[in-house]
């Protein structure tokens, strides 16, 4: 397994990502990438620290790999990896959508049922089952790029295509494979990734079979660059003054392939525009891999509780009946989701082979709360933080510079907090309520599994209908439904 210090050496590999006009040459030294580069890189090392290891490591017949890649066969399996998470979670902040452990349940749900990929002419089983072997024993850290650009997509679900917009599809084949040219949308993290899964979670119209394609490249493919957005390090003042932007954007990039060669071995899906889809619900895949994405919002609530009540104390609201009723609301929403979380162990499905899987209606309807309130809890920390934030000065320097520093420790000083302590306070709180860094999460925890839409989706396709519907029916079928001659007598007098 990597050290943290080999993790961050195998991000040196030429590739491509461009920062605006910039070619970013190496993410692990340059300002934009590096601080968050060795936040991934702290995960790796977490391994070897004797609280963490016993649950971010596992081993099957004298292989140690990460938890992420346990393949569940019990709710003890379950409940290990969803600690796992928790510890990658919490060494992070949930401030890390992909971390590994996102898309390593992807492949690792994909080759719990692997005979599912051999359908029709096409045989994809032992490729999924290697890679994830492959996956595993390198320890390998996968970011995933499954949309297609916007104004591509299914014309009966999501408006008209266009063929202007390059989505990423097969453009002919060679020896080894085929090749493909295009665009994908969005993936995050891909800059501190080893590998990239290009797939489709949206549904694709019927006659985009070239598009229906998932397959695996390593980040540094020729021909394959990743364009990032605004890198916030880059653009920050620094740790004091954006302590989580500098330590941990984890990036999002646009995928641009240009007749890029997949060999076969690293295809999973092809010319089959249902099943590009469907392998993410009908195998584990997206229940494993989304397990992580409450746990993970967990971790950030918890932050955002914790920043309420230390905001408070500082400004002295503290004690206010009103301020305290906040903070319970807050720590009741926290609450909710820890439940919601351990309502996916505890209702966990059993599969064939003798695997196990978190409850995925719990799941899907556990993210549907959270992405339509993340925005309320927020708009809460933000009401509590009144004008704080925006009294603190421009930066730390007022606390170094002659003619400043008295005048500031003095009058920025109260309620047993220190001037410089008070700021450092509400800098971390603006970059989590108020920064670019905290609009773009915004944006993430609303979109990172599609439109609200496809998540309702999701919940109502596992729904089961027939035990919903059961009651009612019985209800019904229970009484007379007889019309009461009494009825049909007024009825008849009354015309
Ligand atoms: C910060 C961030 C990180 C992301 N990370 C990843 C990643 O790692 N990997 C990845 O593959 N993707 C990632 N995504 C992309 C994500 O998959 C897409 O944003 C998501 O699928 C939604 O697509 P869209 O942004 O094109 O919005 P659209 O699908 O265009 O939807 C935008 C809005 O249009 C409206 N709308 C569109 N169609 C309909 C309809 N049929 N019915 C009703 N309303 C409709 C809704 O209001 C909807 O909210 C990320 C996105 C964000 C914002």
């Amino acid at each position: 397994m990597l050290t943290g210090t080999q993790y961050l050496e195998s991000l040196r590999d030429g590739r491509t990502i461009y920062l605006g006009g910039e070619k970013v040459d190496d993410v692990t030294s340059h300002p934009g990438f590096s601080a968050s580069a060795r936040s991934f890189a702290r995960l790796w090392d977490a391994r070897q620290d004797p609280r963490y290891r016993p649950w971010l490591v596992s081993e099957e017949d004298g292989e140690s790999f990460a938890s992420y890649y346990l393949m569940p066969r019990s709710r003890a399996d379950l409940e290990r990896r969803s600690r796992c998470s928790a510890i990658i979670a919490e060494l992070s902040f949930g401030l890390l959508g992909r971390s590994p452990d996102f898309v390593g349940g992807y492949i690792t749900g994909a080759a719990m049922q692997p005979d599912r990929f051999d359908r029709g002419e096409h045989r994809f089983s032992e490729n999924v089952t290697r890679y994830y072997e492959f996956c595993r024993r390198n320890d390998l850290n996968l970011a995933h790029a499954v949309a297609p650009p916007q104004g591509t997509r299914d014309p009966a679900r999501f408006g008209r295509d266009s063929e202007d917009v390059p989505t990423l599809r097969v453009i002919g084949d060679y020896d080894g494979g085929v090749i493909v040219s295009g665009m994908k949308m969005l993936a995050t993290g891909a800059a501190f990734a080893h590998e990239l899964w290009i797939g489709n979670i949206l549904p694709l119209a019927p006659d985009q079979k070239t598009a229906s394609i998932t397959c695996v490249l390593p980040v540094n493919t020729p021909g394959l660059s990743l364009w990032s957005r605004k890198a916030y390090a880059f653009y920050g003042q620094g740790s004091f003054e954006n302590p989580l932007s500098t330590h941990f954007d984890e990036s999002d990039c646009v995928v641009i392939c240009q007749e890029v060669k997949v060999p076969w071995e690293r295809i999973f899906t092809l010319d089959d525009v249902a099943w590009s889809r469907g392998i993410y619900f009908d195998t584990p895949a997206h229940a494993l891999s989304n397990h992580q994405s409450s746990v993970r919002y967990r971790a950030k609530i918890q932050l955002m509780l914790a920043l309420a009540c230390r905001i408070t104390q500082c400004m002295g609201t503290d004690k206010v009946p009103a301020v305290r009723d906040t903070i319970n609301h807050l720590s009741a929403q926290e609450a909710l989701i820890a439940a919601l979380i351990d309502g996916q162990i505890q209702g966990h499905e059993r599969l064939s082979d003798g695997f196990a899987c978190f409850n995925r209606r719990s799941m899907y309807a556990s993210i549907y709360w959270a992405t339509q309130n993340y925005d309320k809890i927020c708009s809460r920390v933000r009401e509590l933080m009144g004008g704080s934030v925006l009294q603190m000065p421009a930066d730390i320097s007022v606390a170094a510079a002659p003619e400043t520093s008295a005048l500031f420790a003095a009058n920025w000083a109260g309620n047993g907090w220190s001037a410089r302590e008070r700021m450092k306070l509400f800098k971390l709180a603006w970059d989590l309520i108020g920064s670019d860094f905290a609009g773009r999460h915004a944006q993430y925890e609303r979109f990172y599994m599609g439109p609200a839409f496809v998540v309702r989706e999701h919940v109502g396709r596992e729904t089961d209908w027939n035990t919903t519907l059961g009651p009612l029916d019985e209800l019904l079928a229970s009484y007379d439904d007889d019309v009461s001659p009494e009825l049909i007598g007024r009825a008849i007098e009354a015309t």
